[in-house]
């Protein structure tokens, strides 16, 4: 020992921990780093060993190599000492502070903080001061995480944002609109309900010189894949809605529906496309037949028409060989195979008449008017009130208006009504493709040139499909075992 009481030439170990909490009062690796090595060297002790734990949730529920390792250092006998910036950067709940003040207690340890006094763990009173130290701090944190939540929360309910990466198409605040993206944005929703698959949207964007805000490891920007724009066209944000995904519902489901669960209502920014067009286009990104890596071979009607037996949808498949057929395909049930079987070529070309018909008569632009549509204002009026009063039901049951069974029975018959509203708006989306298909000055060329996914669509909006069984040796094709009704 110096006269000072300082212990000269010791072993030491620093420990240094960058968490990732949003409370912005986070100290970085470098100036925990530069302070813990100035306090050593003030001490006279000699590091022989760093640990770092990075990114490191503040929750103390993830794993901590570089404690671990620090821990080992100890119980090695590599340390005798240890420096750290201060109690809450070192241990982050009961269980390590157990186990640092176990090994304290055996070894003979002596902690310093940068911020706090030195502690000689080998005493009790020490040992019992380190562990207030550690019970207050850890208070401290629960704390500050149970704010940190209900802000979240109230954030969510006036729609605001509590910051994070910047959402592609708007700058940096996440609330003004980059033209440059948000018009790409926009078309690809167009594109969705077209049919068009997310591989040739990414494409498209990557053409345009667009890149996603994430950059890679190497720091340059990271082109669209299939993979991160389904993500990006799921957001409700593009539609001007918030949502706040708690942990309960992070823990219930998958990330992906999460979000669409989250869902609390109006948010402060200005959404892209109307949340009919994105609830649409949501339907069809998340329809799993469309999931089918062998799409472009699907027929026009596969997935869309229905057995006219068992109303399972039909598939597309090679027509049993057979001489002078080789080459045809044949549509169908998927439930079961002896309910129909009927070359498919003629059923799409007398399908594909029926839309060009349909489209063509003098009366078509009726389809887009106002009686078919929907009253969407009226419809997005009826979620954000439905999504109100899911709201309110916690604090009916927190003062006692309703029990607990009765907030469940409510809350399901509200979800109920949701989902139908939600449904319709859909569908008032899906509408939107006709329009360019109407306004066309050559129906018939607008509609041939679309391509077998978009043209399913069209179909879908249409018309629901019936394929019956054409009986016993049919060889002509009857229109009439094609039973069609019209959905406008
Ligand atoms: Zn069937």
């Amino acid at each position: 020992h110096h006269k000072d009481g300082s212990i000269a030439d010791v072993d030491t170990v620093i420990y240094l921990r960058q968490s990732q909490d949003r409370t912005g009062e986070e100290l970085g690796i470098s100036r925990q780093r530069e302070d813990t090595r100035k306090l050593a060297k003030l001490r006279g002790w000699a590091v022989v060993a760093e640990h770092v734990d990075n990114d490191v949730s503040a929750s103390g529920k993830r794993r901590r190599p570089g404690f671990e390792a620090a821990l080992q250092a100890i119980q090695s006998g590599q340390a005798r000492c240890l420096v750290a910036w201060d109690m809450t950067r070192l241990t982050r709940n009961a269980r390590d502070r157990l186990r640092l003040l176990e090994a304290g207690k055996q070894h003979n340890i002596t902690v310093a903080f940068v911020r706090g006094t030195d502690l000689d763990l080998g005493t009790p009173a020490a040992r019992l001061t380190a562990d207030i130290l550690g019970s207050v701090a850890q208070h401290e944190i629960e704390q500050k995480s149970d704010r940190q939540r209900r802000a979240a929360l109230q954030a969510a309910e006036q729609g605001r944002r509590i910051g994070g990466r910047r959402p592609f198409g708007y700058e940096a605040d996440g609330m003004t609109i980059r033209e440059s993206e948000a018009r790409a944005i926009r078309k690809a929703y167009d594109d969705v309900l077209a049919g068009v698959p997310l591989g040739r949207i990414a494409a498209g964007w990557n053409a345009l010189g667009l890149t996603t805000p994430q950059t890679k490891r190497d720091g340059s920007p990271s082109p669209w894949t299939a993979q991160s724009v389904r993500p990006v066209l799921l957001n409700p944000r593009y539609a001007g809605l918030r949502s706040h995904v708690t942990e309960a519902i992070r823990e219930a489901m998958d990330p992906r529906k999460a979000r669409l669960k989250g869902i609390v209502g109006a948010a402060a920014w200005e959404g892209l496309v109307s949340e009919e067009t994105w609830r649409a286009a949501v339907e069809l990104i998340t329809d799993p037949s469309r999931a089918n890596p062998a799409r472009s071979a699907r027929g026009l009607l596969t997935g869309v028409a229905l057995c006219g037996v068992c109303e399972a949808t039909v598939h597309r498949g090679a027509a049993p060989a057979r001489r002078g057929r080789e080459g045809h395909t044949t549509y169908r049930c998927r439930a079961a195979y002896g309910h129909v079987g009927r070359a498919s070529e003629p059923v799409d070309l007398y399908v594909m008449d029926l839309v060009i018909d349909r489209l063509s008569r003098p009366d078509a632009a009726l389809l887009l008017a106002d009686e078919s549509k929907p009253d969407t204002a009226a419809l997005r009026r009826e979620a954000r009130a439905l999504r109100v009063r899911l709201d309110g039901l916690a604090t009916l049951l927190a003062e006692e208006v309703l029990t607990e069974l009765g907030v469940r029975r409510e809350s399901r018959k509200l979800r109920d009504r949701l989902a139908r509203v939600e449904a319709e708006m859909a569908n008032a989306g899906r509408l939107e493709i006709l329009g360019p298909l109407v306004r066309a000055d050559d129906v018939q060329a607008a509609v041939l040139s679309l391509d077998t996914d978009r043209l399913r669509t069209v179909v879908n909006v249409l018309m629901v499909v019936k394929v019956m069984p054409a009986g016993r040796g049919a060889r002509i094709f009857r229109p009439e075992t094609i039973e069609i009704s019209w959905k406008l």
